[in-house]
């Protein structure tokens, strides 16, 4: 089939399908696009192993009637299934929401007003369906508030949704969330903190933090000691930061700030440190429900240059035999091993072998030097790891 033809049948950009055609045979583009099209049909969650057992939080969830289970092979994941697909209607009245909102509710989240676009005609109390700027239906529910208030508004609640295509757990209205015992993380993201396995005495730093899934999985293994410093750009970002360390209860991560392109001139107390997390902005290829995809090709190399800004930094920050993981949710080559051979040739890192190893091996050379999560395969977002040494 032509690559052209399957860009248009899974409303992916061409740039992104010959990204991924550049790495997998035709077939295997297609059932990647179609995978990303769908949420993973487990939903992972990290426990908070300072406050409890996996087993104990399972305990409670099935206690609440959800389908809780151990993931008998990490220490600290648990999952619970995501239910559908679910036929849903579209409406004569119609909200339309922004991509990612309308992602959200494509898998049973409600719509809030900042993720309108347009809901013209619509009156409070009347049944909608919500649909992305394609036009294509994620939920039917009940509207708020009147349509106009629903785009001129920047807060509120605009549709209740009662029927979604998927339906993920919402974790976060549950007690045991609040209490701060569990945090809501992609499974390689999970794996990716076990691949780096900080010891208690280290000092860590995430430069692109932000909401700190990595950064508070990190002082977890920690065991609560040693510094985590959580960087990003983004001020209310960092206020997200804060608010998951506190929620968990984890004194030892410190966020700040900052650009973190010009960290080691900004912040010269980090130098020398003996882990670097570097979770970059990406092409997000990988992300899950995706259910269209706009990315050209000078998006992709921009990213790519941009994350090596990131990679060089890390370099000087990192003491002599300190640990870089470095990780994106995205599928590209360059933005993946391409940055990797970039950082070794570069930075003066080599790559490390990883102890935990679910995915598959990557591409130009790296093999099990790098690990890949295909969503096809592995039932998880696409996500790419690299540990790396400061040699
Ligand atoms: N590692 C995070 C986690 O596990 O929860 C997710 C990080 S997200 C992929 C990328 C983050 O990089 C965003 O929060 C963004 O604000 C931040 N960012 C982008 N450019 C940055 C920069 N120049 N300096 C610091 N942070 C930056």
């Amino acid at each position: 089939m032509m690559l052209e033809t399957l860009a248009a049948r899974h409303e992916f950009s061409l740039a992104a399908v010959k990204q991924l055609a550049k790495l997998y045979p035709i077939i295997r583009v297609e059932s990647i696009l179609t995978s990303l099209k769908m949420p993973t049909r487990r939903y992972f969650l990290r426990v908070n192993t300072l406050k409890a057992t996996p087993t104990e939080v399972v305990k409670e969830l099935r206690e609440l009637g959800l389908d809780a289970q151990v993931y008998e092979m990490l220490p600290d994941a648990i999952f619970l299934p995501v239910k559908g697909p679910f036929p849903v209607k579209r409406l004569n009245k119609v909200v339309v929401a922004k991509k990612d909102a309308a992602e959200s509710v494509y898998q049973g989240a409600n719509l809030y007003a900042s993720g309108v676009l347009d809901a013209r005609k619509v009156k409070e109390g009347d049944k909608v369906s919500v649909v992305n700027p394609r036009g294509c239906v994620a939920a039917e529910g009940v509207a708020m508030m009147d349509g106009d208030d629903m785009v001129t508004r920047k807060r509120g609640l605009a549709v209740l949704v009662d029927t979604s295509v998927y339906k993920v757990p919402s974790v976060r209205e549950l007690d045991i969330y609040k209490k701060g015992l569990i945090y809501d993380q992609s499974f390689p993201s999970i794996i990716a903190g076990h691949i780096l396995s900080p010891k208690p005495d280290w000092l860590v730093i995430d430069m692109c933090a932000a909401p700190g899934g990595k950064a508070t999985h990190a002082a977890q293994l920690m065991g609560g000691d040693g510094r985590v410093i959580a960087v990003d750009r983004s001020r209310g970002r960092v206020d997200k930061i804060k608010e998951n360390a506190m929620r968990l209860g984890l004194s030892n991560v410190e966020a700040r700030v900052a650009d973190s392109r010009y960290l080691d001139v900004l912040e010269d107390d980090l130098v020398g440190a003996d882990a670097v997390i570097l979770d970059p902005p990406c092409s997000a290829l990988g992300v899950r429900p995706n259910l269209y995809y706009e990315k050209e090709e000078r998006e992709f190399q921009a990213l790519t240059s941009y994350q090596r800004q990131f990679l060089g930094v890390a370099a000087k920050l990192l003491r002599r035999g300190g640990l870089l993981l470095y990780s994106t949710c995205t599928l590209t080559l360059e933005e993946n091993e391409h940055n990797v051979l970039y950082a070794v040739e570069h930075y003066g890192f080599r790559p490390k072998r990883q102890t935990v190893f679910i995915g598959t091996t990557g591409f130009a050379g790296l093999t099990s030097h790098v690990q890949r999560f295909e969503p096809d395969i592995h039932d998880t977002p696409g996500f790419f790891i690299a540990l790396l040494e400061k040699i």
